[in-house]
C-alpha cells in the first residue's frame, strides 16, 4: 500500500456524499434550495451513529443530563425575551451591479464586488436570521411564530418543568437533539453554514460560584470527546474569546475549532451564559424560575454552562478528518478511515462468486437480525467491491470464498491495514462487537 500525497477538498466531500447517498442537495430536480440538504441512507445511518455517541459522552458524568424535545415552532414572546428578535442579526449589503447579497462583516467594502468586479454597495442594512411565520387560519391578526435558531431556549423555558417533574438536583444538564433554523445571508460550505440544520445542546445548571469550575470541566469534557472520537489532534484547538468578541450575557466562552480547508472554523461552542437566560425569562415571563438553596435559605437563579455544537457541522468535519486517497496494487483508492463506532456499515459480507451467494447470504441476514449494521454485495470483481465499502468507511469486508463452505470460515479484510485474516463464521459477532468497542 504506496501511501500518496493527496490533497482533500470541499468539493471532493461534495461529490463522494452525493455518489454515496450521504447528503443530496434538497430539491435538487427543481434546481435546489440554497443552504438546505436531504440525508440518504448512509447519511442518515452517520448522523444516528454521531447523536448517539454525544448523548453517551453526555450522560456518562457523574451529575444528571436529562434530555428534553422540545418544539421547533416558537411563541414570539420567547425570542422577545431571550433577545433573538432584537439582536439575533448579520450586516448585510447588496451589490447594486449583479444584485448579490453578502455579510458585510465578511467583505472590504472599500473593494469591489467579488462576483463582478464593479464597486456600487447598498448601505449596511442589519437583517434578522430567524424564519418568522404566521401561526393559525387568521393571518394578518399578528400571531407570529418562529422557527427556532437555536434548541436552547426551550431548554431555559422548561427549566422549571424538568425540575420539578424529575427528581434531578443541581447541578445537573439538559440536554437536547433538535432543529434548528438560520436565515444565513450566505449559506457555504456545503454542511458548514445551512438554513436548516441539527444542533446537539446541552445546558448545565448549577449555583454561580461552581460556573467558573464547571465551565473547565465542561471544556476538559468536551475535548477529550474530540480525542476520544479520533479526530487528528493537529487540526483542533481551542480558541476563548477575545473580550470584545463575547456575547454580552456570556462570561467566558471557548470555540472548540476545526481546521478545515477552508481555515480554523468554530465546531462547538462553550460557553458560560451566568444567569443571563433563566433572569431574562424570570422578567419577560413574570414567572418565578429561582431555585431554593435549603443550606443559605435563601433563593437563587442558576447560572448556566452550554455546550453546543452542529451536527452536520461535525458530520463535515469527521468526513474531512477521515478522507484519504492512496494506492494499492497499482490502484489508485479513496477511503473514509472511519471509526467502527461511527461508520455507517461495520461490515459487508462479499461472496467470491455468485454461485456462494446462498449460504454468505445466510450470513448477512443473521448479523442484520441481530442489529449488525452490515451490507450485502455480490456485484463486480472482489477489488471493486472492496474500493466500494472503502470509500464508505466500512471497517471490514468478510470475504466467502470456496474454502468457506468447507472449513466454515471467512476471510476478515481489513480498511485500512489491508490486512487478511480467516476467522470462523461462528466468531464473526464476537469480532464485531470486540471492533465497535474500540
Ligand atoms: P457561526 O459563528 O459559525 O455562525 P455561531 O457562533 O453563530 O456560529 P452558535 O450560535 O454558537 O453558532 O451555534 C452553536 C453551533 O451550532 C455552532 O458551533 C455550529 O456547530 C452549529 N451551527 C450554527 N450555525 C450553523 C449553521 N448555519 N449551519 C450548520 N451548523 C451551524
Amino acid at each position: 500500500m504506496a501511501s500518496n500525497k493527496f490533497e482533500v477538498t470541499l468539493e471532493k466531500i461534495v461529490s463522494l456524499c452525493k455518489r454515496r447517498g450521504f447528503v443530496f442537495p434538497s430539491a435538487e430536480i427543481y434546481s435546489g434550495l440554497n443552504g438546505v440538504y436531504d440525508f440518504g441512507p448512509l447519511g442518515v445511518t452517520l448522523k444516528q451513529n454521531i447523536k448517539k455517541l454525544w448523548l453517551e459522552n453526555m450522560q456518562k458524568w457523574p451529575e444528571d443530563v436529562v434530555q428534553l424535545d422540545g418544539a421547533i415552532l416558537g411563541a414570539e414572546s420567547v425570542f422577545k425575551a431571550s433577545g433573538h428578535i432584537d439582536n439575533f442579526i448579520d450586516p448585510m449589503v447588496d451589490c447594486l451591479n449583479c444584485k448579490k447579497r453578502f455579510r458585510s462583516d465578511e467583505l472590504d467594502l472599500d473593494k469591489p464586488c467579488p462576483s463582478c468586479g464593479i464597486k456600487n454597495w447598498t448601505e449596511v442594512r442589519q437583517f434578522n436570521l430567524m424564519f418568522k411565520t404566521e401561526v393559525g387560519a387568521m393571518t394578518g391578526q399578528g400571531n407570529f411564530g418562529y422557527l427556532r435558531p437555536e434548541t436552547a431556549q426551550s431548554i431555559f423555558i422548561n427549566f422549571k418543568n424538568v425540575l420539578s417533574s424529575t427528581r434531578v438536583k443541581i447541578p445537573f444538564g439538559i440536554a437536547q437533539i433538535g432543529k434548528a433554523y438560520r436565515n444565513e445571508i450566505t449559506p457555504k460550505q456545503f454542511l458548514f453554514r445551512m438554513r436548516e440544520f441539527e444542533q446537539m445542546e446541552m445546558e448545565f445548571f448549577c449555583k454561580g460560584e461552581n460556573a467558573d469550575k464547571f465551565f473547565d470541566t465542561w471544556v476538559e469534557r468536551r475535548s477529550q470527546f474530540y480525542k476520544d472520537l479520533g479526530l487528528d489532534q493537529k487540526k483542533v484547538r481551542l480558541r476563548p474569546h477575545e473580550k470584545d468578541e463575547l456575547a454580552h450575557y456570556s462570561k467566558h466562552c471557548i470555540d472548540v475549532e476545526y481546521e478545515f480547508p477552508f481555515g480554523f472554523k468554530e465546531l462547538e461552542g462553550i460557553a458560560n451564559r451566568t444567569d443571563y437566560d433563566l433572569s431574562q425569562h424570570i422578567k419577560h415571563s413574570k414567572k418565578d424560575l429561582s431555585v431554593f438553596d435549603t443550606d443559605k435559605n435563601e433563593s437563587y437563579v442558576p447560572h448556566v454552562i452550554e455546550c453546543s455544537v452542529g451536527v452536520e457541522r461535525l458530520f463535515l468535519t469527521i468526513l474531512f478528518d477521515a478522507y484519504r486517497e492512496d494506492e494499492v496494487e497499482g490502484e489508485s483508492r479513496t477511503l473514509l478511515k472511519l471509526s467502527p463506532k461511527i461508520a455507517p456499515i461495520t461490515a459487508a459480507i462479499l461472496p467470491l462468486s455468485k454461485k456462494l451467494s446462498e449460504n454468505s447470504k445466510k450470513i448477512y441476514e443473521q448479523l442484520k437480525f441481530n442489529g449488525f449494521k452490515v451490507q450485502f454485495d455480490e456485484s463486480g470483481s472482489i477489488g471493486k467491491r472492496y474500493r466500494r465499502q472503502d470509500e464508505i468507511g466500512t471497517p471490514v469486508c468478510l470475504t466467502y470464498d470456496f474454502d468457506s463452505e468447507k472449513d466454515q470460515k471467512v476471510t476478515v479484510r481489513n480498511r485500512d491495514t489491508l490486512k487478511q485474516e480467516r476467522i470462523s463464521i461462528d466468531q464473526i459477532e464476537k469480532y464485531l462487537k470486540d471492533l465497535l468497542q474500540k
